[in-house]
Formats: C-alpha cells, sequence, structure tokens
C-alpha cells in the first residue's frame, strides 16, 4: 500500500461515508497477483461495486487508495519474505469507490494458506474508525449464551412462533430460516485449543448480524450451528442468496496466523399459508420451519464444505444447479485446479511452430479434466469467466517470459474489455519484460457487433502498444466486414466449421478461398483453425494460408508436454516474434 495516507473522517472534505448498511468491513480474496477471485458483498458495498466489476480485475486497479495504485503485488511480496506469522499490512487512507465517491478506511493484505502452490492473499477493507456492531439480536433477556451474547433455541423458537402467528398487526410476513454450521470447529480446535475454538466462535456469532439486514434474527443453537430468521422474503433465489451471503468464507486471525472458515447453511422459507392461526399452530409452524432448515443443513452436510442446500421441494433442483456450478467454480479457482494447455499454431510456408493458443481447462478433482464448454457458460453467468481469463492472460504472460521465440494467443470475453483490460495487459508484459508482440488477443467476432465504444477504445489501445488482435471463429458472426477496416484488427482465424469438410467440399473450399483473399487484401494474418489432416494442411497452405492449427499438429497439452526437458526444442523458431504483426499472409 502507499505507505500510508492521512486519516480522513468519513463525511469531511465532501467526502461521503458509504451507506448505510454498507459500513461494515469486507473482504477480497485475490491471487498474488492481485486478480480478484472472490469478494464479499460487505466489500462491495463499501466500494460502490457489484461482485463483476471486481472479480478477474487485479483489485489495487479497481479500488484505488489515496488516489494512486498500491503496488499489491509487492506488498505480497513483502509478505511472503517476512514468512508466516508476519503481522497484515495495513494502511488508513483515502478509498476511491466506484462511483466516484470517496471514504475514509482502513486496508489490510495478509496471507491466508495457499492454493495450489500459490499464495491466497486476503485483503480487508473497513471503514476508519468502524467498531460498532449493529443492534440485530431477538428481544433482550431470553437466555443469552455467554460466549456470544446471542440468544438460544427456546428464544428463538417463541421469536418464529410470534412472527408466524396471527398477533402482530395485518398478515403474516412472509420468512426464510437458514440453519449453518461452522465447518472447521473440530479441526481449529484439535488444532489450536478450545480456546481459538471459542474464538472462531465468538467471531462468526459477531460475523453473522452483519451479513444481514436490521431485523433479521441470529441465534446460537447448538455449539457449532446458528439460526438466522430473515423477514420479508418470499422467494426461494433471495432467500439462496441470503445464505450464500452468510455462508461466505470468513477469514479469522487465531493463534497468529490468519484461519478462512466456511460454514454450512440449510434453508428453508415459510410456506405462505404457514401463519394467521393461532399460537398453537404457529407454534407448530415454527417447529416445522426449524425442521426443514435443519434437514436442509443434513444435506449440504454431505455436500461439503461452504455447500448450501435449500429445503423447497419443487424451485430447488433449478435454483441448486446454477447455484453448485458457480460455488464449485469459485472453490475450484480457489485452490488453483484451473489450468492453461497449449495448442500449437504452425507456420505452414516454413513448416514451423511458432507459437500456442492458451486454453482454459479445470482439473476438477472429481469430474476430471474439464473443457471450457463445461464450465463457462456458468462463469458467465456469475462474472467469473472474467476471473477465468484473468487467470489464463496471467499464467499466459509467465510462460512467455519462461519460453522465448513463440507467441501465445489468449481468448478474452467480450464483457471482459470494460475499459481496464489493455491496460492489465501491457502492465503485465512490461513487469515481465515481455515483447507486446509475442501476445495475440483472440476475439470473437460477435464481440464486435455490438455498437460499444469501449471495446473499440480497448483494441485501439492494445493495438497502439503493439499487441496483434485476431478476430476469432472468423465467417460465423455475420459482422459487416466494414470493421476490419475501422478497427486494429491485425489478423482472422477462420473458423473450424470451413475447415472440417476440406477437401471435398466445394462450397467451404470457396470460402476458404474468399477469406484468404479478404485478408490479402488488407494485409491481415490468417489462420485456420480445426486442421485434422495432412490433406486438409496441404490444401490451405496451396491457397494463402499462412497459419494453422488443429490437431494435426497437436492439441491442447500442458507446457510440459511442448517443453519435455527443460530446454526449448530444437524445432523452435529463433528469437523472432511469432506473428509479425500486419504481414501479409
Ligand atoms: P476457440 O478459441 O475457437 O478454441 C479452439 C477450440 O477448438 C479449442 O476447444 C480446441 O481444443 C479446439 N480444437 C483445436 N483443434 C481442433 C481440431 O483440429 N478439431 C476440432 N474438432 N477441435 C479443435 P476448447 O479448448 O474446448 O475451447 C472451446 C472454446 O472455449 C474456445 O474456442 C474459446 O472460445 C473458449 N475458451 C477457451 N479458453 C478460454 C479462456 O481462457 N477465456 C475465454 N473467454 N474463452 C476461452
Ligand atoms: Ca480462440
Ligand atoms: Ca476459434
Amino acid at each position: 500500500m502507499t505507505g500510508g495516507g492521512a486519516l480522513v473522517e468519513p463525511g469531511a472534505d465532501g467526502r461521503r461515508a458509504p451507506r448505510a448498511g454498507s459500513d461494515r468491513a469486507g473482504t477480497a480474496l485475490t491471487d498474488d497477483d492481485g486478480v480478484v477471485l472472490e469478494v464479499d458483498p460487505a466489500y462491495c458495498a463499501l466500494v460502490a461495486g457489484r461482485p463483476r466489476d471486481l472479480l478477474g480485475r487485479r483489485l489495487h486497479e479497481v479500488v484505488r487508495v489515496d488516489g494512486g495504485p498500491f503496488d499489491l503485488p509487492a506488498a505480497v511480496a513483502r509478505l511472503l519474505a517476512a514468512g508466516s506469522g508476519a503481522p497484515p499490512l495495513s494502511v488508513e487512507g483515502v478509498v476511491h469507490r466506484l462511483d466516484g465517491t470517496s471514504f475514509a478506511a482502513r486496508s489490510s493484505l495478509s496471507l491466508s494458506g495457499a492454493a495450489a502452490g500459490r499464495p491466497v492473499v486476503v485483503a480487508r477493507l473497513a471503514p476508519a474508525g468502524d467498531g460498532a456492531e449493529p443492534a440485530r439480536a431477538l428481544p433482550a433477556g431470553a437466555g443469552r449464551d455467554a460466549l456470544t451474547g446471542l440468544p438460544g433455541r427456546p428464544a428463538l423458537l417463541a421469536a418464529l412462533t410470534a412472527l408466524l402467528g396471527a398477533d402482530g398487526p395485518g398478515a403474516p410476513a412472509p420468512l426464510a430460516v437458514v440453519h449453518c454450521d461452522v465447518d472447521r470447529l473440530a479441526v481449529v480446535n484439535d488444532a489450536l485449543g478450545r480456546g481459538a475454538g471459542d474464538e472462531l466462535l465468538a467471531v462468526v456469532a459477531r460475523a453473522l448480524p452483519q451479513r444481514l439486514r436490521a431485523g433479521d434474527l441470529v441465534a446460537r443453537v447448538a455449539p457449532d450451528e446458528f439460526v438466522a430468521v430473515l423477514g420479508a422474503v418470499a422467494d426461494p433465489a433471495t432467500a439462496l442468496r441470503a445464505a450464500r451471503r452468510l455462508a461466505a468464507p470468513l477469514v479469522v486471525p487465531l493463534a497468529g496466523r490468519d484461519v478462512t472458515t466456511t460454514l454450512r447453511a440449510g434453508v428453508a422459507l415459510a410456506r405462505p399459508d404457514a401463519g394467521g392461526a393461532g399460537p398453537e399452530e404457529a407454534a407448530r409452524a415454527a417447529e416445522a420451519l426449524l425442521r426443514d432448515a435443519s434437514s436442509a443443513l443434513g444435506e449440504a452436510g454431505r455436500a461439503g464444505r461452504g455447500a448450501v442446500r435449500l429445503h423447497c421441494p419443487a424451485a430447488r433442483e433449478r435454483a441448486l444447479r446454477s447455484l453448485d456450478a458457480e460455488e464449485d467454480l469459485r472453490r475450484g479457482l480457489r485452490r488453483g485446479e484451473l489450468e492453461v494447455h497449449y495448442q500449437p499454431v504452425v507456420d505452414l510456408r516454413e513448416q514451423r511452430r511458432v507459437g500456442f493458443e492458451a486454453l482454459a481447462r479445470w482439473r476438477h478433482p472429481e469430474r476430471g479434466l474439464l473443457l471450457p464448454a463445461d464450465f463457462l457458460p456458468a462463469a458467465e453467468e456469475s462474472g467469473l469467466d472474467a476471473v477465468v481469463d484473468a487467470v489464463v492472460l496471467t499464467a499466459a504472460l509467465d510462460f512467455l517470459q519462461r519460453r522465448p521465440g513463440v507467441h501465445v494467443a489468449v481468448n478474452v470475453s467480450a464483457r471482459r474489455l470494460d475499459g481496464t483490460w489493455a491496460a492489465t495487459v501491457t502492465e503485465g508484459l512490461a513487469r515481465r519484460g515481455v515483447a507486446p508482440q509475442r501476445l495475440v488477443v483472440e476475439l470473437l467476432e460477435t464481440a464486435l457487433l455490438a455498437d460499444d465504444p469501449v471495446p473499440v477504445a480497448e483494441l485501439r489501445a492494445l493495438s497502439a502498444r503493439g499487441v496483434p488482435v485476431f478476430i476469432d471463429d472468423f465467417g460465423t458472426g455475420w459482422a459487416a466486414l466494414s470493421y476490419l477496416r475501422r478497427l486494429p484488427v491485425d489478423g482472422v482465424k477462420l473458423d473450424r466449421s470451413f475447415v472440417a469438410d476440406l477437401p471435398g467440399d466445394r462450397d467451404c473450399a470457396r470460402i476458404a478461398d474468399a477469406v484468404a483473399a479478404l485478408a490479402a487484401g488488407l494485409s491481415l494474418q490468417a489462420l485456420a483453425e480445426g486442421v485434422e489432416t495432412a490433406a486438409q494442411a496441404r490444401l490451405l497452405a496451396e491457397r494463402g494460408w499462412r497459419y494453422a492449427q488443429g490437431w494435426h499438429f497437436g492439441r491442447a497439452e500442458p507446457e510440459e508436454h511442448w517443453y519435455p526437458a527443460q530446454g526449448v526444442r530444437a524445432t523452435d523458431a529463433p528469437a523472432r516474434p511469432g506473428c509479425p504483426s500486419r504481414e501479409p499472409a
């Protein structure tokens, strides 16, 4: 961080403090490069951003402290050098929110274990001077427990009965119950002692109300089990979102180290006709609701750490499937299960390998090696595709630094072109001393269809810095070809559907010819994808295609496959960029 900015009171200087309800500490998890892997709702509220504004971005480039970017990778290097048990690095200063406002905050960085050998960075943010706890608990008196100060099960049941009963004003409001348990209490007790276990429970008990809205209730119903009652929640999706917020990982400093703990949660919704009757029926409805939540928790228990399950037979299936996929991918990203495989690109004229395309793979602990089609669609829904792109970019840049003489192409989703991509790319290249011409950015034609000035500006910025831009799956996007003249495009990749039926299909051959001529006329490089046979390679070469890629030359494989003996293979090019910019095909 920038060595400690002056403390400014919230509200001074016309700087606005975050809105009410967003003034609690927030946490973001990043990799050692600052790429945001995960961010909690409190952090989003503090910086006035949505998860997708942050996920996959480098934290210090999105959230600026004291106006100047602090060097997060350098801070991480300092923490690593200091070794385990080092205190967090912290600073108080002005944080600039995404909506243009700013506020005084305390911000700290610490390391939490490692995912696949890479450290996970915990970045915490809290309004400066904030220490107050929100007042959210059940009515005073009723049997609070000494450790957490929360009420117990009898008080919970009484409150829930009252809420479901007819004795309140008007009809009972819809509500949901979330039953949570703390995943690692036994481990913490065993490894760090009972005192640390109690401390963990106390921290969880303080954190849960902060993750709820004013008026929601929390009780402690067993040593490591908590129940929250959420008012005004009528639909499963809202209930699941709230439960996920409650169950989000929590980083707790215990015995000199940061322990990340997760919660499991079971959710149940009150049936619309649950209350409104006499007190006895309301009490029965309250019991039933707690039972439903607890049976959902049982299912969550079988599903593993951090799982959230809904007891709501009808709506369950659909809601769960997407939530599960998203949760699963978050976990995978945190644990470093995303891999990058490299598929060779060859120069048909010179008959040698000139580079690779970096393709995302997920080494799933249960499902094996997954292809992008298995996880990118779900990732897109939640904004995690930007994290995937960022992780692949980092890996590709490291690859380029290790392996001179080749280029690497990365795919970027259109949404990632949000105004920060070009800067991230050029900064990553500069930091590693890699020539910009060696990184190729592949963009789907459809990304250019929308009349959005931001992607265009990003492409211009990339091109101005010397990074070649290729249009992927060329020929499938129905784009007006005029964009090839307007935009800084360096090359096209002929979609593999046009290559698949070569040499037999005459229409495909004509299209391949036309695209080659178009590329030559516009001084664009031409690369044919999906080349599976020697006959296809021969025909494409004869018809002016300079570059090719496909199973005939090699599939996407891990780096070690292409560089087996540490050294660089003889077939690699001498130190010369793979695809020189704007060389006619
Ligand atoms: P793409 O960019 O068109 O990548 C080429 C796809 O064709 C790859 O599939 C590759 O394995 C496959 N392929 C290569 N040669 C042949 C061949 O000779 N025959 C056939 N039938 N297929 C071949 P993959 O790896 O499953 O990737 C699918 C798509 O996922 C990619 O299509 C790309 O659009 C997307 N993708 C992959 N990695 C990333 C990433 O890091 N970020 C983003 N945003 N998208 C990615
Ligand atoms: Ca591609
Ligand atoms: Ca393609």
